[in-house]
């Protein structure tokens, strides 16, 4: 995936494009493998970098969603715990399983969540992972050495997915660019353009990197903008009322003691009625996360305060030595796009669907909104299904089922299922792409070195993404092709000159821009870093 190979591609197309994608994140990135995979001319726009938006930002869980279990949302489970069976057959270097335990302290905890639970797995049927089952006060301690033991029971064990989604979404990308897609970052859609009956016909672009602007025609316009998508609506229609209720969630981000062992935690009630998770992930603990109203979309979204001390609070119940705010290594925000209920009450974004909608507006502008990172390959199939049908395009059924992911490689090769040879393998995640990694490594001592004592990062990884996954910026290396900046603000802002220093040599820039690229990226560092104090924007 080449930047400098893409823009070519883009400016040497004189035919429509049968489809254009709005929004590189999960839905688009979707939504282009689907489109190109059928056999269409796909463009994908960015404005920012793939996944800056809330893609790179989920608890990272490929789930079901037991909450949504008990909120009577039963389609939606089994939809999306056939999905989750579908990425771990197609994407099994970036998908795993991952057991849950719910911890009990009262007594009938145990027998309620025991059938809850197998009546998720139940749902699961043939996508089924590992079975839930009651686990004895022993088997949860051995399970859960961390755990809060003042008058615990027990707990209920059961399986979920969990992933990297910044890595998936790169990996859907370079898919995407392996069908035929042509996928540009850093290239917001300004304008959209009309036939002379009013119709959507294109798009007015830009290349930020140049200033370039250009119109690319298209038979359909997809709208995938997540949380920007009503103001992409209003470029086509000015006066279109919101879909949108934003609401944002929290993740805190700990050392791997705090929550020792391989399997996660679940709190299926907290003081504010929702669902708590603590999970191991890249030798690290993640804690979250909240549902909190905001009043509009942004970028980087801040914790408010009261929702750090919410989650501090709630992990001290479960959690033998209490998180303190000291200890938080990063703190990262994201926002979720939920489709507003009609008529419901305002207030309570929790209870708002995790369900997709497709809206196609009095112009044929196409816009999908909602839905989870976990069902995003059926949310494409839908809305390329529309699309085709919209824009009069050629029939040709939807293949992603069966697809591959970039980057497969087969379990027994790659045994990301295994926790101890995830732990010991950082590059992983990388699938094929990790021996490429490996070979510069080698080659280049310079670029074998860990870039900082604290995180498994090496200088190869970051030479790697500047030339194979279009990372344009230092963040672009350090937040979404690797996850420095989401695993500890600190570490990662210590790599930073070093790592900039590697990506100006790589895309051919001076050490001005090397020094530019660090003092924005230590100013977002310092965001990311929870010890700070960070006031509430209300
Ligand atoms: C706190 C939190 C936790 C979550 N946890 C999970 C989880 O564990 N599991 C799960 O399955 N789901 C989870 N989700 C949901 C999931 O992350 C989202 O549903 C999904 O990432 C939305 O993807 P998207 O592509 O629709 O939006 P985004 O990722 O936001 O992508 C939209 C993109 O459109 C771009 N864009 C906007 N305007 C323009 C323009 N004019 N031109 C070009 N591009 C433009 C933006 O820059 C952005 O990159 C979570 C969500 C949140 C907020």
């Amino acid at each position: 995936m080449n930047r400098e190979a893409m823009v070519i591609r883009l400016r040497a197309r004189t035919e429509p494009w049968d489809i254009v994608v709005i929004g590189g994140g999960a839905t688009g990135a979707g939504i282009a493998v689907d489109a190109a995979s059928r056999g269409y001319a796909v463009l994908l726009l960015e404005r920012e970098d793939f996944g800056k938006g809330t893609s790179s930002r989920s608890t990272k869980l490929v789930h079901g969603g037991v909450r949504y279990l008990e909120q009577g949302n039963v389609s939606l489970v089994m939809e999306a715990l056939k999905e989750r069976g579908m990425l771990l057959e197609n994407a099994p270097h970036l998908v795993h399983d991952l057991p849950f335990v719910v911890p009990n302290y009262s007594w009938w905890e145990t027998p309620f969540y025991g059938i809850g639970l197998k009546i998720y797995d139940l749902l699961a049927g043939k996508y089924g992972f590992g079975r839930s089952r009651i686990l004895s006060l022993q088997e949860t301690l051995e399970r859960l050495p961390t755990i809060r033991q003042d008058g615990l029971r027990g707990g209920v064990i059961y399986h979920d997915g969990q992933f990297d989604d910044a890595r998936l979404l790169i990996a859907l990308m370079m898919t995407a660019a392996e069908q035929g897609a042509t996928v540009l970052n850093y290239a917001p859609v300004l304008e959209l353009t009309r036939d002379a009956d009013g119709f959507i016909n294109g798009v007015l672009g830009e290349d930020r990197e140049t200033g370039f602007r250009f119109t690319a025609e298209a038979r359909v316009v997809i709208n995938a903008t997540g949380i920007f998508a009503d103001q992409v609506r209003r470029l086509a229609e000015p006066a279109a009322a919101p879909m949108l209720a934003p609401s944002q969630g929290i993740h805190l981000v700990f050392e791997k003691s705090f929550l020792r062992g391989n399997t996660a935690i679940m709190v299926p009630h907290t003081s504010d009625g929702r669902v708590l998770f603590a999970i191991p992930w890249h030798n690290h603990t993640l804690v979250g996360t909240t549902d909190t109203p905001i009043a509009g979309p942004s970028y980087e979204p801040m914790a408010f305060d009261e929702e750090i001390e919410f989650v501090l609070e709630t992990a001290a119940q479960y959690l033998s030595r209490p998180p303190r705010r000291e200890d938080i290594l990063s703190v990262f925000v994201g926002i979720r796009p939920l489709v507003k209920a009609e008529g419901a009450a305002s207030g309570k974004t929790s209870t708002l669907s995790r369900d997709h909608t497709i809206h196609i507006d009095s112009t044929g502008l196409l816009t999908i909104v909602g839905g989870k990172w976990t069902t995003y390959r059926h949310m494409a199939e839908d809305a390329v299904n529309q699309a085709a049908t919209l824009g009069r395009l050629a029939d040709a059924p939807c293949i992603t089922r069966n697809l591959r992911i970039h980057g497969y490689l087969a379990p027994e090769i790659n045994p990301q299922q295994d926790t101890d040879q995830r732990d010991r393998d950082p590059l992983g995640v990388y699938g094929t792409d990790a021996s490429s990694i490996r070979v510069l490594a080698n080659l280049h001592p310079e670029f074998a070195a860990q870039l900082d004592p604290d995180l498994p990062i090496i200088g190869a990884e970051i030479v790697f993404a500047a030339r194979e996954e279009m990372a344009r910026t230092l963040e672009d290396a350090l937040a979404r092709r690797t996850r420095a900046l989401f695993l500890n603000a600190r570490a990662a802002a210590h790599m930073a000159p070093a790592a900039a220093k590697l990506l100006a040599r790589e895309l051919g820039c001076d050490s001005a821009w090397a020094d530019n690229q660090v003092e924005t990226f230590l100013a977002l560092a310092a965001q990311y870093n929870g010890s700070l104090k960070q006031s509430a924007i209300a």
